[in-house]
């Protein structure tokens, strides 16, 4: 497999040539919407989607061919991952392009990119740090996305590839249960309280109430500084909760491979596309619509990726109510665990017995005869719909 790092780098173009970033952003932009306008819904195949619309939108936009397709596979993409999350795809911003081999160029010699745009063809002078010297240093990139950001400069997302480890054959397994208490438990006994997050939040949210109570009143400028402030914290919010996830799945990585163990995860996606199977719980219903689980899972298989451990996801049912010992069905309030099984008799902390479960039916999928416990499939991978979004 490969893996794929992505370097943001600053661009320095001239304001002439930022003119035309913007101007080719924006025609980018227009041919997505109009792709993903036309083109029915249920066709989320790059190849299917530029096969009908291709020669269309290469009339009407200011564009050259290869942009036309990478417009094609970004509204691809866009469509696979509001499938995914089972909402619509997204308006596209008139601030980034996809650029492939032939409309993206890294050279060396004088540390510029080469950009085809609207008009012609761009040298832009590169800010490189000694960090984007050393990974760029000897590479031919064949993919970047040119965006701007908030702050109103240009930079390009310079995809590196390179051929990820192999991954080990091994029967150890962490399980890894997610946001019951804690943020997560392993099956090691390593927790991640969720107290402080949940402080955080709690402050947010209160601040957010305040806020909107004043936005809804007082003189048009003050109400437009309380959304502006708003926008802010959502922004501070979820970085923080990336900051998070960041750590929480690098520790889970690096012991999972000091230990040579394979991670096995509850899958969450899903549950709630499934009609027959509605969420259990208030609790399962927050933890399969949040975008914060569905990051810490994408992290640890990126990170997963670049280390060689397998990340395997089991599906969530029984995970909770089962003894991690006996299988059996077993009570669990808040935070205990109690088997009523009279031979075993396991009590516990709950959310470790959840992560062993996760640990538990990991190790069997994985052994060589195969699943003992259970016959359904297991699900590998959020990052295979994204990284085939990345052009392969
Ligand atoms: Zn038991």
């Amino acid at each position: 497999m490969k893996q794929v790092l992505t370097l943001v780098v600053k661009l320095q173009p001239t304001s002439e040539q930022a003119k035309k970033l913007a101007a080719t952003a924006k025609q980018f932009a227009a041919a997505c919407e109009y792709i993903n306008k036309e083109v029915k819904p249920s066709l989320s195949n790059r190849n299917a989607i530029q096969a009908v619309i291709y020669s269309e939108v290469k009339e009407q936009f200011d564009l050259v061919s290869n942009h036309v397709i990478r417009a094609c596979a970004r509204v691809a993409a866009n469509r696979l991952t509001a499938k995914q999350k089972a909402k619509k795809v997204k308006g596209f911003k008139p601030t980034s392009f996809d650029c492939d081999k032939d409309t993206f160029r890294f050279r060396e010699k004088d540390w510029t990119v080469s950009l085809s745009t609207v008009a012609k063809r761009e040298h832009i002078k590169l800010r490189v740090s000694n960090y984007h010297r050393g990974k760029l240093s000897g590479q031919k990139p064949t993919s970047a996305q040119v965006c701007q950001h908030k702050d109103g400069d240009w930079y390009v997302h310079i995809q590196l590839k390179s051929d990820a480890p192999i991954v080990q054959k091994t029967s150890n397994v962490i399980g890894v249960d997610f946001g019951r208490r804690e943020i997560a438990k392993t099956s090691t006994n390593k927790g991640w309280d969720g107290k402080q997050i949940q402080n955080t939040r709690d402050k947010y949210s209160r601040v957010r109430a305040s806020l909107q109570k004043k936005a809804s009143k007082g003189t048009r400028s003050s109400r437009r500084r309380c959304r502006e402030i708003l926008k802010r914290l959502a922004g501070r919010e979820r970085k923080f909760q990336a900051w998070l996830n960041h750590n929480i799945s690098k520790a889970i990585v690096v012991e999972a491979k000091e230990t040579n163990s394979l991670i096995a995860i509850e899958n969450l996606t899903g549950i709630r596309e499934s009609t027959n199977k509605k969420p259990r719980s208030k609790t399962e219903r927050r933890r399969s619509n949040s975008w914060a689980f569905y990051q810490l899972r994408l992290f640890l298989e990126y990170k997963g990726i670049k280390e060689g451990i397998k990340v395997i996801a089991i599906p969530p049912a029984y995970t909770s109510q089962s003894c991690n010992c006996c299988l059996h069905i077993g009570i669990r309030t808040q935070k205990k665990f109690k088997c009523t099984n009279k031979l075993c008799g396991w009590i516990g902390d709950a959310d470790l017995n959840g992560a062993l479960n996760i640990a538990l039916w990991g190790r069997s999928v994985n052994t060589p005869r195969g699943s003992q416990l259970l016959t359904c499939s297991i699900t590998e991978g959020l990052l295979k719909a994204s990284s085939s979004a990345l052009g392969g």
